[in-house]
């Protein structure tokens, strides 16, 4: 059964995304996943090639393997093109970003944090509805955007991220909104998170609420209070990063974007244009990310023993990148990585 090929896009991404992918790739040979990739490109690296951020071979890749490992892809802020990550996103559907925070290192200012995010990935603030009005000659002197969510769309996200949360033996989910004052765009996930817990969930696990802003403080205070969190697309992003922040930075964070029509598993962080070329990239959140896609195809020995394996190299072998306080270039984190598998 583990050694039936599984057919995946791979797209090794920009700035240090090739680095982290290498990395990444030895790990997943170590373990002996049966992955039979397909490489492709897209962001930065695509739009130097072909024109096009999003190339139609890549699309039509994941169409047909339903299934990708993603390295970080490059978005000019204000102008230029579309991130390719959000069009990857409405193109598959990818409704449901989940984020998992734990404490791989101890020592840190937070021991022990265990938290998941589920985010809604394709509606809310980031649909890019925005448009300029010109006034008295400015032709950019008011920006509007505006945020859809649907009752559909909330649910799916909050049924997901329910089931799951029962799945994994999770305790509570908190639905986080702010819909005292953003009273249609947010009430209306948390109407439908009230509405759904009420029908199918209670009993099963506990539900409460929190208010964005609250949550971002109480959070930074006590993170053990909390389990894992629901929520609308801009504050999850918001959430996820502080989240990662508790545990030791970016480099530590994977994310899988998981949709009706495929499934797409990356590092949160971005392409550090500041460090790349230099093989002095983390690799380790690509390598969780590999580690949820491992899950996903329900190859769950090998994913816990790429998780074993991180936790070996850093706290027993102590070998670690600069951005976790050692000296350890990509490489040697690497080798001392597949040395544990
Ligand atoms: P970033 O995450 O790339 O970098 C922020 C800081 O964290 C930098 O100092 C960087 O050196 C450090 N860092 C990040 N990952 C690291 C790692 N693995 N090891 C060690 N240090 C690491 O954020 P940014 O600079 O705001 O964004 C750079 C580019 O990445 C932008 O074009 C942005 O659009 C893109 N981006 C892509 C994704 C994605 O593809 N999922 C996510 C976020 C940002």
């Amino acid at each position: 059964m583990t050694n039936t090929p599984i057919r995946a896009t791979l797209i090794p991404g920009d700035g240090i995304g090739p680095e982290i992918m290498e990395a990444t790739l030895k790990a997943l040979e170590a373990l002996q996943a049966p992955f039979e990739w397909d490489v492709q490109t897209a962001g930065l690296a695509a739009m130097q090639t072909t024109g096009d951020a999003l190339p139609p071979a890549t699309m039509e890749s994941i169409r047909s393997t339903r299934l990708a490992l993603k390295g970080p892809l490059e978005t000019p802020s204000g102008g230029g093109y579309r991130s390719s990550n959000v069009r990857l996103r409405e193109a598959f559907k990818l409704y449901a970003n989940v984020r998992p925070t734990k404490t791989i290192i101890p020592g840190g200012r937070y021991e022990n944090v265990d938290l998941m995010v589920f985010r809604e990935n394709v509606e809310g603030l980031y649909m890019g509805y925005e448009h300029f009005i010109p006034m008295d000659g400015d032709p950019e002197a008011v920006a509007i955007a505006t945020g859809v969510n649907t009752r559909q769309g909330s649910r799916r996200l909050l049924e997901y991220a329910f089931e799951n949360a029962i799945a994994l033996g999770r305790k509570k989910v908190t639905v986080v909104h702010k819909a005292n004052i953003m009273k249609a765009l947010t009430g209306i996930f948390l109407d439908e998170a009230r509405k759904l817990y009420k029908s199918k969930y209670e009993g099963r696990i506990l539900m409460d609420e929190a208010i964005v802003d609250a949550c971002t403080m109480k959070l930074v205070i006590n993170p053990w209070q909390f389990d894992t969190l629901v929520t609308t697309n801009l504050f999850g992003d918001i959430i996820s990063d502080l989240c990662a922040g508790l545990v030791g930075g970016l480099g530590m964070a994977p994310g899988a974007n998981i949709g009706a029509d495929a499934a797409i598993f990356e590092a949160v962080h971005g392409s550090a244009p500041d460090i790349a070329g230099k093989g002095i990239a983390n690799p380790i959140a690509l390598m969780l990310g590999a580690a949820m896609m491992l899950d996903h195809v329900k190859l769950h020995d090998k994913a816990t023993r790429l998780r074993t394996a991180i936790d070996q190299t850093v706290n027993l072998d102590k070998v670690r990148t600069g951005d976790l306080g050692g000296s350890a270039s990509t490489r040697v984190f690497t080798d001392a990585l597949v040395a544990r598998i």
